[in-house]
């Protein structure tokens, strides 16, 4: 397991100055980068084959939608080309909740089809894969490479037993002790059955690579983590008095 520590807020620059999402999304993307691409080599140091399925899990459909598909694309042609073997086909499969703006990637895909034909990389096919990451995605033993940056810290539903964090929204300073336990008992059960579900889904000699967000301190009410759901509380609770 590598950890990657990239600090997501702002640096202590004041509260206006909060990073776009996809901006810090970006920037956690460049920084694993050089492991991702470590991982990717790994993979082919005895197997080069045809055909190749990837799975990016919490895909979303901002700018980073293609960013990291097109990346690893781009090394595992760089791999085939070092060993003078025939380009493999690739299959991508975009994941994320059926809410998911879809439509907004599909509209995407002949630019960035064009922008593969371009850079001559050998056929690629893009489909949507709708769904919950907590539930199966993908046949039994069919993907070779699952990827998935900035989402995996998102749980499956709000823990149960959370009547006594009272005005708040998340754990804070004021909530008692079983609040943290309650969503650190939630975050297990559900990082559990991630990585079982996974285990059926990825082939033998695959990898996945999981980039999220984790904390730096201990405490979990820490500023390090909360902040920003503080913030969004006092918001929140403002507009209900109004
Ligand atoms: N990977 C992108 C987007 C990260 S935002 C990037 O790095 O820029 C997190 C994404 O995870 C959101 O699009 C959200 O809808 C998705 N997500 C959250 N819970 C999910 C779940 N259970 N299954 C699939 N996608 C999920």
């Amino acid at each position: 397991m590598v950890v990657v520590s990239v600090p997501c807020m702002n640096g202590g620059r004041g509260e206006a100055s909060y990073a776009k999402n996809s901006d810090i999304q970006r920037t956690v993307i460049s920084k694993a980068w050089p492991f991702l691409e470590e991982t990717i080599k790994d993979m082919f140091s005895s197997s080069f084959p045809g055909c190749f399925n990837v799975a990016d899990l919490g895909c979303s459909s901002g700018p980073n939608t293609f960013l990291v598909i097109s990346k690893i694309i781009e090394t595992i042609h760089k791999l085939y080309h070092q060993v003078n073997k025939k380009l493999p086909e690739f299959q991508v499969f975009l994941n994320d909740l059926p809410g998911n703006d879809f439509n907004s990637i599909f509209e995407s895909l002949p630019d960035f089809y064009k922008r593969i034909k371009k850079d001559k990389f050998g056929p690629c096919f893009i489909a949507g894969m709708p769904g919950s990451f907590y539930e199966r995605l993908f046949q039994s033993r069919s993907i070779n490479f699952i990827h998935s940056s900035y989402s995996v810290h998102w749980l499956s539903k709000v823990p149960e037993n959370l009547e006594t964090n009272k005005r708040n929204i998340y754990i804070t300073k004021s909530s008692p002790p079983s609040v943290c336990q309650a969503f650190l008992e939630q975050f297990q059960r559900d990082f559990s059955a991630f990585l079982s579900l996974r285990s059926e889904e990825i082939v033998s000699g695959g990898r996945m690579f999981l980039t999220f967000i984790g904390r730096s301190i201990a405490d979990p009410s820490s500023k390090d983590c909360c902040r920003l759901w503080e913030l969004l509380t006092k918001a929140l609770i403002q507009l209900v008095n109004e």
